[in-house]
């Protein structure tokens, strides 16, 4: 249930809290000098002593502990909506033109199957029926497959009765309950990050002091290739080691999930997973932890030294991994060139002893090499 508050209601707040706050200051004042220095008009202190009263009168604070408290602000944020949607507690929190949003996640049930788009690119590609060129955008999405509906809504929408769930009430009532609201805000609902530059902002270039109150969090890191690249990840300034090393020192956090992408977003994929898997390692204590790499393909080839990170019982390091490793499906449709969806097959074949990939078009039968590959399996 949200709380609603009215703007009266609002403003009568706001006008006892500047009351109070007057009198407070006042009173702090006189208590620590003399009454002669006190009514000085001079003697004001630069900056206000604020006080938070303890409120040894109200029987919320003095007979309930602090875990039936949160139990009963954790209720607040219940809404009539969350049970249309796969993550209730999922809020998005983004950082655009200067202003921190959170938005309701929408991700439906469906969207945890990672191929999802592209078997509906299957489905109207064989049939004809349906706007390929807009699954093709959803497939690009830098918010990754499972976000795709949140970001189209946040991009073209406008935040909506669903997004409502006013904490700002609750922190208005008082200054006693306000950390307490806030710890309890971060700690019922998931927070979900899809891009670098705000989840940097959020947990190392203006982290709040509460975030340490943070347990769910859901990360995609859609970043260039430069700053995930085996040179780059060990520099002293890299926003995306940054990030890793404030969420893993994170005390509270149960379940995390961490969507490493670039932005390379075609065909042919590399990426540094060893060095990056370096500094997720350190996440011991969580209960869940899930990493999503680009896919690997026929062969486990992909990689840069043939390596695979899965959770195969057949390799060994995959056991001293703190995390759970899944892949995205390879990508078998792209617009190469505007306004044109081509459907492709992923080959492997041998030149000589040396393993090789390429696509190619299924229209054209057009073979492209793949300028990537490849780590001999041999
Ligand atoms: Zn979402």
């Amino acid at each position: 249930m949200a709380i609603g508050i009215t703007h009266k209601f609002k403003s009568l707040l706001r006008l006892r809290l500047r009351k109070g706050k007057r009198s407070k200051q006042l009173t702090a004042t006189c208590q620590d000098l003399s009454h002669d220095d006190c009514c000085r008009d001079e003697v004001v202190p630069e900056e206000p002593v604020v006080f938070i009263s303890e409120q040894p009168n109200s029987l919320f604070f003095q007979k309930l502990p602090i875990e039936v408290r949160k139990t009963i602000y954790s209720y607040i944020w219940l809404g009539a909506y969350d049970n249309m949607y796969h993550v209730p507690n999922g809020r998005h929190i983004i950082f655009k033109e200067g202003r921190w949003y959170n938005m309701r996640c929408v991700m439906s049930e469906v969207d945890e199957d990672r191929d999802f788009i592209q078997k509906t690119m299957d489905y109207i590609y064989e049939s004809g029926q349906g706007d390929l060129l807009m699954w093709q955008r959803r497939l690009s999405s830098t918010w990754g497959s499972r976000h795709w509906r949140c970001e189209e809504r946040i991009e073209y929408g406008s935040m909506g009765a669903i997004d409502r769930t006013d904490f700002g009430s609750m922190m208005l009532v008082c200054k006693r309950m306000y950390p307490e609201v806030v710890e309890s805000v971060f700690e019922s609902h998931k927070f979900i990050f899809n891009d670098l530059f705000t989840a940097h902002r959020f947990f190392v270039h203006q982290p709040s002091p509460y975030v340490s109150h943070l347990r769910d969090l859901d990360i995609t890191l859609h970043t260039s290739f430069r700053e995930c690249s085996p040179l780059a990840i060990n520099l002293p300034k890299n926003r995306v080691r940054e990030v890793i090393n404030a969420v893993k020192s994170l005390p509270s956090l149960h379940s995390l999930r961490i969507s490493v992408d670039i932005c390379d977003r075609g065909p042919w994929r590399k990426l540094p997973e060893r060095d990056l898997a370096i500094h997720f390692k350190a996440c011991q204590a969580l209960k869940k932890f899930v990493v999503e790499f680009p896919p690997l393909l026929a062969g486990k080839t992909y990689l840069f030294d043939g390596q695979d990170l899965d959770t195969d019982a057949a390799n060994p390091e995959s056991t001293s991994m703190p995390f759970t490793v899944i892949r995205r499906p390879p990508l078998r449709y792209w617009q190469f060139h505007p306004g044109e969806v081509e459907h492709f097959k992923w080959e492997m074949f041998k030149r000589g002893s040396q393993p090789h990939c390429r696509i190619t078009l299924a229209k054209s039968g057009t073979a492209i090499s793949n300028p990537y590959l490849v780590k001999s399996d041999g």
